[in-house]
This record gives C-alpha cells, sequence and structure tokens, in this order.
C-alpha cells in the first residue's frame, strides 16, 4: 500500500516535470520564433527605408541580396583578351598624338578641347564615377566617351533585366601622358612591348572588382563592394567586341577591363 502510493507520487512528479519541461520548451520555441521574425521583420524595414531615402548601406561578404541574384544566372563571356598590339594599332589610328610631360597636357589640352579631339568625362555622368585618377587626366577622344558611355546604358539595362538598382562603373585610368606612364613604371624596361594605349586618349580602364551603389559610398573594407557585377559587365564588354565596337584584355593585376575604341 504504502509503496503503491509512493510509486504514484513518483510516477505523478515524473508527469509534472515532464509536462513543465514540455510546456518551457514550447514557449521557448515560441519566443525564437516570434523573435527571428522581429529580427527579419526590422532588417527588412531598414534595407527598405535606405533603398528609399539613398542612405547607404552595406552587406557582409556574400550577404548582399543584389549579388545574390547576379551569381544565380549564366553570363555569356568571352576571353576577352584581345592583343596589346591590336589595341596600339586601333590607338594610333583613333587618338591623338601622344603629350610628352605633364605640363605639355596642361598647355595643349584646351586647344583639343576646344577642336573637339578630346572631350572631358562627366563627373555626374548617368552611369559611371571617376576612380581616384593618380596618373591620368579625365579626357578621351568623343568616340571613347561615347564608348563609355555605351557600356554604361547596356550594364544598367542588364540589371533592369534582372530587376537590380543600377550600380555606377567605377572608371580608374583614362589619358596618360608619357611622364605619368613612367610614373607607373611600365615602359623602363621594353619601350615598345609596354606602350600603353592610354596616352592615345582612346582607352579606358574599368574596375571589376569595386561597383558603387547610388549613394556612391564606398563599402568598408569586409563589406561587399559588388564584385558580382563584372559578369553583366563582361557579358556587355563581349557584346560589345563581338560587334566590333571595341577591344577588351581582363588586366589581372589592376583588377580592371581595359578597354580601346574601335570604330
Ligand atoms: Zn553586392
Ligand atoms: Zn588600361
Amino acid at each position: 500500500m504504502l509503496l503503491s502510493c509512493k510509486y504514484s507520487n513518483f510516477y505523478r512528479t515524473m508527469r509534472r516535470s515532464i509536462l513543465f519541461s514540455l510546456y518551457f520548451f514550447v514557449i521557448g520555441f515560441c519566443t525564437c520564433l516570434v523573435m527571428i521574425a522581429l529580427v527579419r521583420f526590422w532588417s527588412d524595414n531598414e534595407r527598405k527605408e535606405a533603398k528609399q531615402s539613398g542612405k547607404a548601406s552595406f552587406y557582409k561578404l556574400g550577404q548582399c541580396p543584389d549579388c545574390k541574384v547576379i551569381s544565380t544566372r549564366h553570363w555569356k563571356v568571352g576571353r576577352l583578351k584581345d592583343k596589346l598590339d591590336l589595341h596600339l594599332e586601333s590607338a594610333k589610328r583613333m587618338g591623338i598624338t601622344p603629350f610628352a610631360t605633364n605640363a605639355e597636357m596642361e598647355e595643349e589640352l584646351p586647344k583639343l578641347l576646344r577642336r573637339r579631339k578630346l572631350k572631358a568625362l562627366e563627373e555626374n555622368a548617368d552611369s559611371y564615377r571617376l576612380k581616384n585618377l593618380t596618373h591620368s587626366q579625365p579626357y578621351l577622344v568623343p568616340e571613347a566617351v561615347e564608348l563609355l558611355e555605351e557600356i554604361g546604358v547596356r550594364f544598367h539595362d542588364k540589371l533592369k533585366e534582372l530587376n537590380l538598382p543600377p550600380y555606377y562603373l567605377m572608371v580608374s585610368s583614362v589619358l596618360r601622358t608619357d611622364e605619368s606612364q613612367q610614373g607607373l613604371g611600365k615602359r623602363n624596361i621594353n619601350a615598345t612591348q609596354n606602350e600603353s594605349s592610354h596616352i592615345y586618349g582612346t582607352s579606358f580602364d574599368i574596375s571589376y572588382k569595386e561597383f558603387l551603389p547610388k549613394h556612391e559610398k564606398p563599402a568598408p573594407e569586409g563589406f561587399c563592394r559588388h564584385d558580382m557585377m563584372r559578369h553583366p559587365l563582361a557579358e556587355v564588354l563581349t557584346e560589345m567586341s563581338e560587334e566590333g565596337r571595341c577591344l577588351v584584355i581582363r588586366e589581372v593585376k589592376q583588377a580592371c577591363f581595359h578597354i580601346t575604341v574601335l570604330e
């Protein structure tokens, strides 16, 4: 009798503690779900607000929603390895007589701009921004400016197809002089082999490592610099070089596409 009473007590306590732990488990689980939902809701809202107000928002590497969309599509990209000789040939045909020194360029520039031999790149262009140009000046022959603008428009069209917002291309090098070219240490070893088409005003570099969102604030170290955007850009360049509009080399060291106008 005493034994059975003890057992039933034992069972009752057991059942109660099981019920309690089940109860706490369910409560804990539900709280977690609610918390996750709230955090998601808040971050979604923040993202929407940031997008609407043009406020800078940065994404940790691999977590950028725009880059994720790009990575889900197959992009048709060619080799983009046109020989340097071809770039130089086109540059000499379509370009200006190179400036020996930076001082000479400054002196000659107004005349060349007036005669429409050169054109300045826009500071507030729709599709590109100039990087900090240390060894070059933002001028090109008009045909090359047109080419850059068309690359920008077609790049934005590709993003639009995927319902993505426009990103600026980053132009990293434009017109150089013999002097600034030497500053880059490229003509010292072998002048003909290392001659650059940048001195003719027909070539420019677009970074494939960094694309700028519309808020124009570069992402800090460790955050997405939107390098997935290189795929739609490379597809545009492939199409345009197949159309005979330009020559392209993918420069691994400088992480840019070196582009020369062809017609
Ligand atoms: Zn990104
Ligand atoms: Zn270049």
